[in-house]
């Protein structure tokens, strides 16, 4: 594609021609130009936004080749087969590749637009040998944030990449990314040496998503009037491979519609079947873990929903964004229980010190989403770095806005009787205990004598279980090993009336009667 002329042409005319799309989205001509001018770039733009385009495009039109980091080779394969669509010279070098010698003297000669490697490789010093003996127009860096120790996916390998980019100096670098927030993306400039006036963020709303987030009572059921009431392809996230080909079967059955199984533990012929057959559909639910979704590129995903918490912000975005490619009215609906965040946070106490700060304050952020009485766009768009309208009109909390109640003193009185009994007790007696009722196993234990007996109204006890769920989401009370409650995190500040709390009135026929739970 590259020719002798000097003065590069119009980048409009390389994308209708060589790519066949009119026009640029969003924010891409602005990454495009920064790169056509050598300017180092990082492009935060959320999945399905096109970033592949503005490399593939600058490699189109500039001398020499781009080299593409990308961490996976499955993905890599994916671009690859895109790229070659579009008529673009493209080549992999991977452990899976049997064309090295091809793919080594095509870029020597000058004849490759595009060469994608592994991080693994791009960092050792063969490579950056081989590098030198043809020109070297751009290095594209994907899943930039897998740099960052704040990211979610740190990968080591990348960090190995810094003397390769360095002992190019003139030639930019694009890093690329759908999933950084602010501290991570400080760390990636910081990391791969972009300056800082070289970050381009996209606009990450994605108004024709409806949000919603509602506590998990009977999962199966709630999913299945979600289905019901969108006859359109969804994608179902559950979080074990158990799960997965449990809900798909009971679905099915609840439903009468065609839900299939996708996850890593099934044979790979039939999870191609499964997923193709998924994307041919217009009316099927796959049930999947998060291994699902990477790469597909199906427009009409009518609605996402979640059986559990996501691991972050990030990923609930990345996973919801599956939704809704073609614009049209889609909805993101995730059911999430307080046992979810006791479990997530008791893997935290099995990390190392370097990635537990950054994995907590993710699950600090995930608990502030689900327990919100406010806009769950607004609190999604500002952790990107935005500034959005206080109300979006199309979430849960926009269209049926919950009324939110002072419960810090309940909150103190049920964090005393946490503390007085020994943090030792689960909830059923610490409620007990709290409403004065008295049982044997209160009257043995002497807790019908301490201070806390009985100093909740009968009107404020139907307020104590989601209390437990807003501070258990907080990491203010955590499960004990024996399903017991101890105080943790904010615990101190709390009791001592240094921090409000607050939640939202649970639905009036709800959980505690049982048999109709509305929803
Ligand atoms: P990302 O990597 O950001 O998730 P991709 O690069 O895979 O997104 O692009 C998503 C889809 O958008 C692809 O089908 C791609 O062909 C399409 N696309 C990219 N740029 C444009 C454009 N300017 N106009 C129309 N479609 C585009
Ligand atoms: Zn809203």
């Amino acid at each position: 594609m590259a020719d002798d002329t000097t003065l590069l042409p119009d980048p409009r005319d390389t994308l209708q021609h060589v790519f066949g799309f009119p026009d640029f989205r969003g924010v891409q001509r602005q990454v495009v130009d920064r790169v056509l001018n050598g300017q180092s770039t990082l492009a935060v733009m959320p999945t399905g936004a096109g970033k592949s385009l503005t490399y593939q495009l600058p490699a189109v039109m500039l001398e020499g080749t781009c080299i593409v980091i990308s961490p996976l080779i499955a993905l890599m394969h994916d671009q690859l087969r895109s790229a070659r669509a579009n008529g673009v010279r493209a080549a992999t070098l991977t452990s899976a590749d049997a064309d090295w010698r091809e793919t080594m003297d095509a870029f020597r000669a000058g004849t490759l637009d595009l060469l994608y490697v592994a991080p693994e490789r791009a960092s050792q010093p063969q490579f950056l040998d081989f590098l030198t003996s043809a020109p070297v127009a751009l290095f594209a860096i994907d899943e930039a944030h897998c740099v960052s120790e704040w990211g979610h996916d740190f990968r080591p390998d990348y960090r190995g990449l810094r003397p390769l980019l360095d002992s190019f100096p003139e030639v930019p670098r694009l890093a690329l990314t759908a999933t950084a927030d602010h501290h991570t993306r400080g760390d990636i400039l910081t990391q791969l040496g972009i300056p800082e006036d070289g970050l381009i963020v996209a606009g990450f709303d994605r108004p024709n998503i409806r949000y919603t987030i509602r506590h998990r009572d009977n999962p199966v059921r709630q999913i299945a009037r979600l289905m019901e009431d969108e006859p359109g392809p969804g994608i179902v996230y559950a979080p074990t491979r158990r799960k997965v080909e449990d809900m798909a079967v009971k679905l099915a059955a609840a439903t009468g519609r065609d839900v299939l199984p996708y996850h890593a533990g099934l044979p790979p012929e039939e999870r191609a079947a499964n997923q193709a057959a998924f994307v041919a559909s217009e009316d099927m639910v796959i049930v999947a873990t998060v291994a699902f979704g990477m790469g597909i590129d199906k427009p009409d995903v009518r609605f996402v929903a979640h059986a559990g918490i996501p691991k972050s912000i990030e990923a609930y975005y990345q996973e919801t964004g599956r939704a809704g490619r073609d614009g049209d009215p889609s909805q993101a609906v995730m059911f999430w229980g307080a046992e979810d965040f006791a479990i997530a946070r008791q893997r935290l106490g099995e990390m190392g010190d370097a990635r537990q700060e950054g994995e907590r304050k993710r699950l600090d952020a995930l608990a502030a989403l689900v327990e919100t009485p406010a806009c769950r766009r607004a609190i999604l768009l500002r952790h990107f770095g935005e500034d959005p309208p206080e109300q979006c009109g199309n979430c849960d909390n926009c269209l049926a806005p919950p009324e939110v109640i002072d419960a810090t003193e309940l909150a103190r009185k049920l964090l005393s009787a946490v503390y007085r009994t020994g943090q030792t007790f689960g909830f059923g007696h610490i409620q007990k205990v709290l409403v004065g009722m008295e049982d044997e196993r209160v009257r043995q234990r002497g807790h019908d004598n301490l201070s806390v007996f009985g100093i909740v109204e009968r009107e404020e006890a139907p307020l104590l279980q989601p209390l437990v769920h807003t501070l258990k989401a907080h990491g203010v009370l955590v499960q004990t090993e024996h399903n017991g409650l101890a105080l943790g995190g904010a615990a101190r500040a709390i009791l001592l009336g240094e921090k409000p709390v607050s939640i939202a009135r649970p639905p009036a026929r709800s959980r505690s009667r049982g048999k109709r739970a509305s929803q």
